[in-house]
C-alpha cells in the first residue's frame, strides 16, 4: 500500500512537472462579463455608485512581490474622476491575469503548477499533496481590502476585492484544482507528451466553450450564474473560502473529461494540440450529449456564482460595507 502510495506521488509529480511547464494559466473565460451576470443579485452594491478614483498608495503595506514589470492600469477613469463598485469589480476582476504574478521566484515547487502564475493561481490536489498559493492570495487581497477600508478608500476597497474575487473564482474551475483526472495520468504516464497535449486540451476547450455559451448570452448559461444562490456556510475566512472551492472542484473533473471525450470527439484526447471550431458549435439541443456537458460544467459554473456571492456578503459584514 505504501509503496503504491509513493508510486502514485512520483507519477503525479512526473506528470506535473512536464505538464507544468509548457501551460500557461488563466481560468474561466472573462472573469468581468461572467462577473456581470452574477453582480445582479448583489442590490447592496448600488450603494456605491459614487466612488471617486483614488491613486494606489499601499506600497507600505503591498509587500508581496509581483513581476517588476505590472503597472497599474485605470480602464475605468482617470484618478479624480467617478466610478461605481460594480464597475470596480467587473473591470479588475480580471487584473491579476494582467501579468502581475508572472516571473517571480515564489516556491521550488512552482515549476509543477506552470510557474510563478500558475503557482499563484492553482491549489492543486493529488492525494496529501498540495501545490499552490491560490488560497492564500484570496486572503491577501482580502486584508488589503480590509486597509483600504479603514483609510476610507472606497475606489482600492473595491479594487482589491475585485483581486480576491479573481482568485476565488478561479479556484471554482475544477481544472485549476486537479490537471487530469487520477486514472487517466495512470493510464497513460508512460505517454507523457500525450498526457500533457490531452490535459492541456481538455482545460483550454473547457474554458473556451464557457466563454462561447457565455457571449452567446444562451439563457441557460445566464440562468445558471443568476440563479445560484450563496452557500449555506459560515465562512471561517477568506482563504477558507478559497479552500473549499478547490476541494469542490476536484470532484467534478472526471466527469468533465468524460463528456468532453464524448461531445468534442477523439481529438481532444489525441497527441496533437487541438480546439473545436466554435462555427460548428452553438446552443445545445435538448437531450443531447452536449445538454450533458452544460449540465456538468453548470455544477462548477453556479459555483462560480453561489461562491462570488458568498464572498461579496462575506466583504460587506467584516468589512462593515
Ligand atoms: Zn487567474
Amino acid at each position: 500500500m505504501k509503496k503504491n502510495r509513493k508510486l502514485l506521488v512520483a507519477a503525479l509529480l512526473a506528470f506535473l512537472l512536464v505538464f507544468g511547464i509548457v501551460r500557461p494559466v488563466y481560468g474561466w473565460n472573462s472573469h468581468g462579463m461572467t462577473l456581470s451576470y452574477v453582480l445582479q443579485n448583489e442590490s447592496w452594491l448600488s450603494k456605491y455608485n459614487d466612488i471617486t478614483i483614488t491613486e494606489y498608495l499601499y506600497k507600505d503595506v503591498d509587500t508581496a512581490p509581483v513581476n517588476p514589470n505590472f503597472q497599474i492600469k485605470y480602464l475605468d477613469g482617470e484618478i479624480g474622476e467617478k466610478t461605481t463598485a460594480a464597475k470596480i469589480l467587473t473591470t479588475y476582476v480580471d487584473e491579476p491575469d494582467w501579468d502581475m504574478d508572472t516571473e517571480l521566484n515564489l516556491s521550488k515547487l512552482q515549476i509543477l503548477t506552470g510557474g510563478s502564475q500558475g503557482w499563484r493561481h492553482q491549489y492543486y490536489g493529488l492525494g496529501f499533496i498540495r501545490l499552490g498559493a491560490g488560497p492564500e492570495r484570496v486572503q491577501y487581497w482580502f486584508d488589503l481590502a480590509k486597509k483600504a477600508h479603514e483609510k476610507g478608500d472606497d475606489y482600492w476597497t473595491f479594487r482589491f476585492l475585485a483581486r480576491s474575487l479573481h482568485q476565488i473564482e478561479d479556484l471554482t474551475c475544477p481544472y485549476h484544482t486537479v490537471p487530469a483526472p487520477t486514472g487517466i495520468i495512470f493510464k497513460n504516464i508512460v505517454k507523457l507528451s500525450n498526457l500533457i497535449t490531452m490535459g492541456k486540451n481538455h482545460h483550454y476547450n473547457m474554458e473556451e466553450y464557457q466563454g462561447q455559451q457565455i457571449a452567446l448570452s444562451n439563457s441557460d448559461w445566464i440562468n445558471c450564474l443568476t440563479q445560484a444562490k450563496p452557500l449555506d456556510v459560515e465562512v471561517k475566512s477568506a482563504e477558507w473560502l478559497g479552500k473549499y472551492a478547490a476541494i469542490l472542484g476536484r470532484k467534478d473533473v472526471k466527469t468533465l473529461w468524460g463528456l468532453e471525450d464524448k461531445f468534442f470527439g477523439s481529438s481532444i484526447s489525441g497527441n496533437k494540440e487541438w480546439y473545436y471550431d466554435k462555427s460548428t458549435v452553438g446552443i445545445a439541443p435538448q437531450d443531447s450529449v452536449q445538454a450533458q456537458y452544460d449540465a456538468a460544467i453548470f455544477k462548477a459554473l453556479s459555483r462560480f456564482s453561489s461562491f462570488s456571492q458568498t464572498f461579496l456578503d462575506y466583504a460587506k459584514e467584516n468589512l462593515g460595507l
